[in-house]
């Protein structure tokens, strides 16, 4: 087989802030995954490629795009246990299992997120202060490495590797199929209460309390377009409706539209101002309760493409961190001090709590998560680079999954498990056969 007979397509990463000329190949035999893995010297699995930074490509690679393994393997509705293939979406998964009323609780917040890709990124969902990450429902993996072979990884089978695989940024090699232990889902229908947040400290107390409740998702919206309205903003929290009839949902599983991309972007200082004081109003002046669906509840960018389109070709950045509870006002403040300064362009800023241990290369802990989206402008990168040092003084997580830019220093002294990762990977596999660009930039 030569390279030059494999399409050569230029991917970018979700932020918009990468891009690469990589060879591409969709199998959807499992011989297939064979022959090509070892064809060629780098390679890396491809999901959707919905990562904010370049995750699942890498200059001259080839990427093994997985979407055709799509299939259900097995079902077994008394066990509640679920085997798929890799490439599946969420969307895909869902529409079976919800005819069941069965479901896995740690959904990503875009039904088109492949189950490969949210298990190597160990992705976590809105209810991730009870539910934890994707991690604590899968049961085991079915694993192809070019230099390993076939693997079955589990608790109980090559434990090593399993634990390495989850949150693995796909450089164990290709994940075939996943057996997810399912759990009941008491209602489609939710009912969404909203109250409103002064401040930034404010968000935060009211969260760490109300998301310790079973079976409720909370996370709020809170305003960043001035030093004034810094944090003000409403905290929603959506409750199962047990008392309504569950109606059957289509969850969207494939790509359907064709997006435009405005070349220039929409977002800017005003047109942020405005879209906060729309959102604002509408929701601080409607009723505090209000009916939602599943569709809406976990997904909700699907039908909203728009948010992300209007930053034009130049793109966003997004950061999202992992804060220690007993360092946050220390965090505040310096947040405020630089946010004085530098005035970044933040379009969205959202809290919710998350449960967890850090391990590995795993975004997950017990800790406050915060997310931020910033006009990519040199601003925003000046305050962003502040935020970095903040990370390194209080001990701050910050995603390499979300945020493309993060300097190696910065990952190296946040990840305190990175060379435990890094030992255990080399030990499995010395001459490193799968990269992507995301991990030949951080050194992985
Ligand atoms: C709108 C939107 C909302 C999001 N919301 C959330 C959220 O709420 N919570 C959250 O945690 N994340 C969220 N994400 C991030 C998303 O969950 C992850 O980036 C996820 O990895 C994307 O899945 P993908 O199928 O696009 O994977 P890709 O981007 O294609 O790949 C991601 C990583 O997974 C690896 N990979 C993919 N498939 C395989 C495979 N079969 N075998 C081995 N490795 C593989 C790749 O090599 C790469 O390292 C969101 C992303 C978007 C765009």
């Amino acid at each position: 087989m030569q390279k030059k007979n494999f399409e050569s397509k230029k991917l970018f990463s979700f932020d918009r802030s990468y891009s690469a000329e990589v060879f591409i190949k969709q199998p959807d035999k499992y011989r297939e995954i064979e022959n090509l893995s070892n064809f060629s010297e780098k390679i890396i699995s491809t999901g959707a490629n919905l990562s904010y930074s370049p995750l699942s490509f890498g200059e001259n690679n080839l990427s093994i795009l997985l979407k055709r393994f799509n299939r259900i393997v097995n079902f077994n509705l008394k066990e509640k246990e679920i085997t798929v293939e890799a490439g599946m979406t969420f969307g895909e998964l869902l529409s079976f299992t919800l005819k069941h009323n069965l479901w896995i609780p740690q959904i990503p917040g875009y039904p088109l997120i492949t189950l490969g890709g949210a298990i190597a990124t160990n992705a976590h969902g809105k209810s991730c202060a009870v539910d934890g990450t994707i991690r604590n429902s899968v049961k085991d993996i079915l694993l192809y490495h070019k230099k390993n072979g076939w693997l079955n990884l589990s608790s109980e089978e090559n434990n090593e590797i399993f634990e390495l695989t989850i949150g693995g940024l796909g450089l164990t090699g290709t994940i075939i199929n996943i057996t997810f232990r399912l759990e009941e889902i008491k209602n489609l229908n939710f009912l969404t209460y909203k109250s409103k947040v002064n401040s930034l400290e404010e968000c935060v107390k009211k969260i760490t309390e109300k998301s310790l409740r079973d079976n409720s998702y909370i996370y709020s919206w809170n305003m960043a377009e001035n030093i004034k309205k810094l944090g003000s903003g409403i905290i929603f929290e959506n409750v199962p409706d047990t008392s309504s009839k569950t109606e059957l949902l289509e969850i969207p599983g494939v790509e359907k539209k064709n997006y435009f991309r405005p070349f220039m972007p929409i977002w800017n200082k005003f047109s942020i101002k405005l879209a906060n004081y729309i959102f604002f109003i509408l929701n601080t002046r409607s009723k505090i309760e209000k009916h939602e669906n599943f569709l809406n509840v976990f997904f909700p960018f699907y039908g909203k493409e728009s948010y992300f389109l209007f930053f034009g070709n130049k793109g966003f950045i997004e950061s999202q961190l992992l804060i220690p509870k007993n360092k946050i006002n220390d965090f505040f403040d310096e947040f405020r001090h630089q946010f004085e300064i530098y005035k970044p362009s933040i379009t969205l800023l959202s809290f919710k709590n998350m449960r967890g241990s850090q391990e590995l290369l795993r975004f997950e802990d017990n800790k406050i998560c915060l997310t931020i989206d910033y006009v990519n402008n040199n601003n925003s990168k000046k305050f962003m680079r502040e935020i970095d040092l903040m990370c390194e003084k209080y001990e701050i997580l910050p995603s390499i999954i979300k945020d493309s830019r993060i300097p190696k220093k910065t990952f190296e002294k946040c990840y305190k498990n990175l060379n435990v990762f890094k030992d255990k990977l080399n030990r499995f596999d010395k001459e490193r056969s799968y990269s992507s660009s995301a991990s030949q930039r951080l050194e992985i």
